[in-house]
């Protein structure tokens, strides 16, 4: 290509072609968004359904070098905030006492969170949980769970919820998320669901049945070993896959998340930052950032699933900022693009 006039008719080309395409762009006639950014609508015309289900609660957190007593917390409060910034509505689906401040709600409905799921239980008290972190933030030791309303919570699913085409089935009782599915009028395009160590505990046969019927589990390393029996997270991802998901996500806290389907496998690092507050709610706000990021684009192919990875990761890395779900509130597309930015950067190199 050393002809000059080759070269310089090229160029004209190049750019007539992004001068034209501008304004078709800007009026919405380019073709349609394979992977629409965060927080904005869509080109293609589909309609996009999340449903989410966790506990709403409140948290007492002891970290190393602060602590924070009944601030707002549960898996349903960060997964939805978190996936409002790539899907509206987030459908929740989970039961708070009348002791739950009135201002999250409201914030959670102007971000496009949909409450016709959250039962309010009168004269009750909202699920407890109190936590305390390892001097590495990396473990935590469990110090109080109090079920509260969550103890015989019965889940309704309002008629608007029960052709979800996500679920996002977050930590709470086994057989409350079993209730969600069978609730459901058809099989959704994909469920994914987020587990605890205490449901291991305390309701494994319950934990098996539904996880036959998911397609992603997301857990952490501890609980991978807990569940499979194994300490390779290899060998366990193939005992967890043969439970039932086909994909599935072990989350490695500061050290990271891998993705496994079939024969693949895919890491995702965690994003170093100069400092973490609270961790708490990080894995939830992973999985609300994936499976709102899998809802908008609609594309469940592997290479799609690594990038809701990234999403998620992203998202996670805002929540460890600061204690309870303030980190979370306010972002926008452009800042939530720019986070994701940093994991391409990080990991980007060349053989
Ligand atoms: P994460 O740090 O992502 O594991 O999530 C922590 C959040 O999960 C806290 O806000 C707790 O309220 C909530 N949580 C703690 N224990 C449980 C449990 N057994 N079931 C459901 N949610 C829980």
């Amino acid at each position: 290509m050393s002809n000059p006039k080759k070269i310089q008719s090229l160029r004209r080309n190049f750019f007539s072609y992004r001068i034209y395409l501008f304004p078709l762009k800007m009026a919405g006639y380019a073709r349609p968004d394979r992977h629409p950014r965060p927080g904005r609508p869509s080109n293609q015309d589909r309609t996009m359904s999340l449903v989410a289900v966790g506990t709403v609660a409140f948290d007492d957190i002891v970290t190393p070098f602060s602590r924070a007593e009944r601030v707002v917390g549960g898996a349903c409060t960060y997964i939805s905030l978190a996936a409002s910034y790539f899907v509206k509505p987030v459908r929740i689906v989970s039961v708070i006492g009348d002791d739950f401040p009135e201002e999250t709600l409201d914030y959670l409905r102007a971000q496009g969170v949909d409450l016709e799921g959250l039962q309010i239980k009168a004269g009750e008290k909202s699920f407890f949980w109190a936590g305390k972190y390892d001097r590495d933030l990396n473990s935590r030791d469990t110090l109080d769970t109090q079920l509260n309303v969550l103890a015989d919570f019965d889940p309704v699913l309002p008629e608007g919820y029960r052709d979800a085409e996500y679920l996002m089935l977050g930590n709470l009782t086994p057989q409350v998320q079993m209730r969600v599915l069978e609730q459901l009028k058809s099989r959704p395009k994909l469920v994914a669901l987020d587990t605890m160590n205490f449901w291991m505990d305390t309701a494994l046969d319950d934990l098996l049945k539904v996880l036959k019927k998911v397609d992603v589990l997301t857990i952490n390393d501890e609980e991978a070993r807990q569940l499979s029996g194994e300490h390779s997270l290899l060998k366990a991802a193939q005992v967890i896959r043969n439970m039932g998901p086909k994909y599935l996500v072990i989350k490695k806290g500061e050290h990271g998340a891998l993705l496994f389907h079939g024969d693949d496998m895919f890491f995702a690092p965690a994003l170093p930052l100069i400092e973490v507050i609270d961790p708490t709610g990080a894995g939830d706000t992973f999985a609300g950032g994936f499976a709102g990021w899998l809802a908008q684009s609609g594309d469940l192919s592997f290479d799609n699933m690594k990038r809701a990875v990234i999403y998620g990761s992203a998202m996670a890395s805002f929540c460890v900022e600061k204690f309870s779900i303030e980190r979370l509130k306010g972002l926008t597309p452009a800042v939530i693009r720019d986070r994701v930015q940093k994991f391409a950067d990080l990991v980007h190199f060349q053989i």
